[in-house]
């Protein structure tokens, strides 16, 4: 209780400098794989405090930084993650560090997360006798932009050398208030897909349908019958989505256009339902078109796979947020069909990713993530740091061995 205590004083003295550092980084935002101030000042900071090992230009602008504990204990390694990157969106908002550059803008709380991991750095720098083994802190670029810059920092090496056991990742959360903690086992976000058809028909006069194939009706049966997948063919006590976007054909109101394209999202929680909507999807627009007389293209791209907590570090997580949050603070996270692609750090070691409300309807900060309103209370960062800084002790902390299994994706 005395380490609770000692901490919670530490993060309110850092927290005016997170602060600054969260405006900072708000009012320069940065795009996917362009986040080069941000990791310059990321990578100077880390060499600053002393972080071990720091390398940046991982996957562009990628960073790691590890942290030697110096209590003697099983040495294992576990890896904290914040993702760096902005939205092309226009600020509305009319806030002294409002975003100096038009059309950019921290729309996802992503300068909060980067702010965080940088406390919580210097947090557990200063607790190096308090854990064995290492906490390797990493910074991503260009989450919200699939394939994103997670997996490429996984491709260049980060979950080796040292080798990570374990991975820890959070964000904020504009569904939930201040203190509010959401997360769940299993499952938690969705695998983001997107396809594409052409529809290759043949066009012709609008009076003379005969003499044509036309792309629009064909299109027109092929959206109406995807709707059937989720509705008949997936199991229904399971959820997916499939959503068309977009649907362009024809130019002139008298004339058959020779194609059609059709532009979709599919999102999903299981392998099984993944593989099996790529193949239906596929097989629908083949057959409806084929029996109409038209061919159809069929691009099926995948993008973010489902974001997977395992259960045990997800109770970890869940006890450590409860010491600051409260028990009753603690939620079960409804599933979410939005993605994330912590999800490939999931894929490859077990560990946990959980939500920090920053809402505060008082104060009006109610607008959602990627809305050109968006903000978020600051006291949410002193949660998220403290929730983080103890989930890194925890598990490293020797004596609460958590056994640890990756739950199999069926
Ligand atoms: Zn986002
Ligand atoms: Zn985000």
């Amino acid at each position: 209780m005395l380490q609770a205590t000692v901490l919670r004083d530490d993060i309110d003295e850092i927290m005016p400098g997170v602060v600054a550092d969260r405006r900072d980084f708000h009012e320069h935002p940065e795009l996917a794989f362009q986040e080069v101030r941000t990791a310059g000042i990321v990578a100077e900071r880390l060499r600053a405090l002393g972080v071990a090992d720091v390398r940046n230009g991982i996957a562009e602008t990628g960073i790691t930084g590890l942290i030697h504990g110096t209590k003697t204990g099983p040495g294992r390694t576990v890896l904290l993650r914040a993702d760096m990157d902005a939205l092309p969106i226009l600020e509305e908002n009319d806030v002294e560090y409002r975003s100096q550059t038009p059309g950019v803008m921290h729309a996802c709380g992503h300068d909060a997360h980067t702010a965080m991991l940088l406390g919580v750095t210097r947090l557990l720098m200063d607790r190096r006798d308090e854990f064995a083994g290492t906490v390797k802190v990493l910074f991503q670029p260009a989450e919200e932009s699939p394939p994103g810059g997670a997996k490429p920092m996984i491709d260049a090496g980060v979950l080796t050398d040292p080798k990570v056991d374990a991975a820890f990742g959070l964000h904020i959360d504009q569904d939930n208030p201040v203190g509010v903690v959401e997360l769940r086992p299993g499952p938690m976000m969705a695998a983001a897909d997107r396809f594409h058809l052409v529809i290759r028909g043949k066009g012709g006069h609008g009076a003379k349908p005969h003499d044509s194939i036309d792309p629009i009706v064909i299109g027109a049966q092929i959206v109406t019958a995807l709707q059937t997948l989720v509705a008949r063919a997936v199991d229904p006590t399971q959820e997916a989505v499939v959503t068309v976007g977009t649907f362009k054909a024809g130019e002139a109101f008298n004339v058959i256009p020779d194609t059609a394209e059709l532009g979709g999202t599919v999102r999903t929680f299981n392998a099984k339902n993944r593989d099996f909507l790529e193949a239906r999807i596929e097989t629908l627009a083949r057959g409806i078109a084929t029996a109409m007389g038209a061919a159809v293209e069929f691009t099926y791209t995948r993008g973010y796979p489902a974001t997977v907590n395992d259960p045990a570090m997800t109770e970890l997580v869940r006890e450590e947020a409860a010491k600051v949050v409260g028990a009753d603070g603690v939620r079960h996270a409804p599933l979410m069909m939005g993605a994330e692609d912590f999800s490939y750090f999931l894929q490859e070691v077990p560990g946990a990713f959980w939500f920090v409300g920053s809402q505060n309807p008082e104060r009006g900060l109610v607008w959602g993530h990627h809305h050109p309103r968006f903000d978020l209370d600051e006291a949410a960062l002193a949660i998220g740091m403290e929730s983080m800084v103890n989930v890194a002790l925890r598990y490293l902390g020797g004596e609460s061995t958590v056994e640890s299994r990756q739950l199999a994706i069926d």
